[in-house]
């Protein structure tokens, strides 16, 4: 396995990139309050810029002045809300390239995954823009004459955000730009981790909303950890809570809001598999593989973290992703060679051994990596582990670059197997066999909420509603009909006749 030394740049360097691109979105870090949280970046392990936290009293006064904002947006019709995100759409191609130095900085993800990332939230600007004109209501045929059966789609109120480091932007993008459309008004609390890249997120759409007129209050973001983000979910005008992140965050917050009879958006862990199959084109399967299992350096929560093999492959499939493996450059993800960056800080280090030594323990080889590169920052080399089967630590999701490969001789065994975890987010079968490929999209193929055929499990599109089952928490956000969850619907009947006929034939006097 190749790596660049870890030249890394110094801690200064990263401060002063990190306050040119706030200075050309136009946003500044250092603001007096009452306490503060610091921003640091794991491509050093080094503090970048302090931030001030918002108090429990701030997170109230944010979400009084969504609720407020909520009563003129609402009524606002929906294609010139549409406006409003066009224009943030706008913001972010101009910016693309100083968002994606604040992802990489404070999220250490590669150069062209920034990119990428930031270009996930034009597109479901572009999206949502679309939508503003087709928030689709149905009418349906009524069984009285005379009337007209039909339901109607109506802003739900505040929205919580509740976002995870490792998506920093783009899963703001997708419930933001979404709720907006649909007359919402949102307050963001972004993982404590990230707070430069959503004051910068928040800066453009405030700029957005400026160019447009639209109200104050639409948009607030409150940084703070899950204490702030607790005040969030605990609050009765916060109508829907779409909080993304693990399944135990997920565990805390869903009963919480459940018992005031709030709506919740979960979006948490995953533990995806590839089923490669005896007939798979082993060269694409392999490209796939990698780049799921390794790409993001293991911290998606998309990433690859199981391949379900045949027997009769498996061997091989094992040599070539190690052989892969082999070549992955570990950096700074400053640096256009690099492939793999740094684990986000040490706590995720130490998970990752922790789990290697679990499979060890349970009969595992590890074939490959594992190992930590340098001693600044946390990288290290993206793991390839043999399982005899799948253990408790294979069915855990370790937020870090580790593949466990184990075998299958039946493909009713290779289905069980995927199933047999209990979360249930993205899947992926490699096969040529058609028969394979759609017993895997079958009802009693994969239980997840993304299933893939020839390509691995992350990676997706705006345009498919996104989202898992089981622990995964079974929320639906970005593209397809995930807008209804930022909606209630209510069912009209008009009585046009001069009768007064009642429904099922009911007789009244
Ligand atoms: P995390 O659970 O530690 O934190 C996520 C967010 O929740 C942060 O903003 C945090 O402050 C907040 N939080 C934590 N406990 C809370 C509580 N009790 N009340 C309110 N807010 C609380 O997750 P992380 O380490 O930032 O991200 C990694 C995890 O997120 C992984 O499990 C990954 O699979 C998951 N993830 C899921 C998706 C998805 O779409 N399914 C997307 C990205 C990340």
């Amino acid at each position: 396995m190749t790596d660049t030394a870890l030249i890394l740049p110094r801690p200064d360097e990263l401060t002063e990139r990190a306050r040119a691109a706030l200075g050309r979105i136009g946003a500044t870090a250092t603001a007096p309050g009452p306490g503060t949280l610091t921003a640091r970046t794991p491509v050093t392990g080094t503090d970048l810029e302090p931030v001030p936290a918002t108090s429990v009293a701030g997170v109230d006064a944010a979400i009084g002045a969504a609720t407020a904002a909520f009563a003129e947006w609402r009524t606002t019709p929906a294609p010139v809300r549409g406006a409003t995100v066009r224009r943030l759409g706008e913001l972010l191609v101009a910016h693309k390239e100083d968002l994606a130095e604040l992802v990489t900085l404070e999220a250490g993800k590669i150069r062209s995954e920034a990119l990428g990332e930031v270009q996930e939230m034009i597109d479901v600007c572009e999206f949502a823009v679309g939508l503003s004109r087709q928030l689709y209501g149905r009418t349906m045929a009524s069984e009285r004459p005379g009337h007209r059966l039909m339901e109607t789609w109506h802003p739900l109120g505040v929205v919580g955000v509740i976002s995870a480091f490792n998506f920093p932007v783009a899963v703001w993008s997708w419930n933001t730009a979404i709720a907006l459309v649909c007359g919402d008004t949102v307050v963001w609390k972004p993982s404590e981790k990230t707070p430069l890249t959503a004051l910068a997120c928040h800066t453009l759409l405030a700029r957005a909303c400026r160019d447009t007129d639209a109200p104050d209050g639409l948009h607030s973001v409150v940084f703070g950890d899950a204490e702030i983000g607790s005040a969030l979910v605990d609050d009765p005008r916060v109508a829907l809570v779409s909080a993304t992140g693990s399944t135990a965050m997920g565990r805390a917050v869903a009963p919480k809001v459940a018992a005031r009879f709030g709506r919740c958006l979960l979006e948490l862990g995953g533990n995806n598999a590839a089923i490669v199959g005896p007939s798979a084109d082993l060269d694409l399967a392999v490209r796939g593989i990698v780049f799921a299992a390794a790409g993001t350096a293991g911290q998606r929560c998309t990433t690859m973290r199981r391949v379900v093999a045949h027997s009769s492959i498996v061997d091989e499939l094992t040599s070539r992703i190690e052989a892969a493996y082999r070549t992955l450059t570990v950096g700074s993800p400053l640096d256009a060679g690099t492939l793999v960056g740094p684990l986000v800080d040490e706590r995720a280090y130490d998970a990752m051994s922790a789990a290697l030594d679990k499979a060890r323990a349970d009969g595992g080889t590890v074939v490959c990596g594992g190992d930590r590169v340098g001693d600044t920052g946390w990288y290290v080399r993206p793991a390839l582990v043999r399982m005899p089967t799948q253990s408790s630590v294979v069915r855990e999701e370790t937020f870090a670059p580790v593949l466990y490969v184990m075998a299958y001789d039946e493909f009713d065994d290779a289905i069980a197997m995927h199933n047999d975890v209990p979360q249930g987010l993205s899947s992926a079968i490699f096969t040529t066999d058609q028969r394979e490929a759609e017993r895997f999209l079958a009802a009693d193929g994969s239980d997840c909420g993304i299933a893939n055929v020839n390509l691995g499990t992350s990676g997706a599109e705006i345009g498919g509603a996104f989202g898992g089952e089981k622990e995964t928490g079974g929320g639906r956000e970005s593209g397809s009909d995930a807008w209804k969850a930022y909606m209630r619907r209510a069912t009209n009947t008009v009585n046009y006749s001069s009768e007064l006929p009642l429904a099922q034939g009911v007789e009244f006097g």
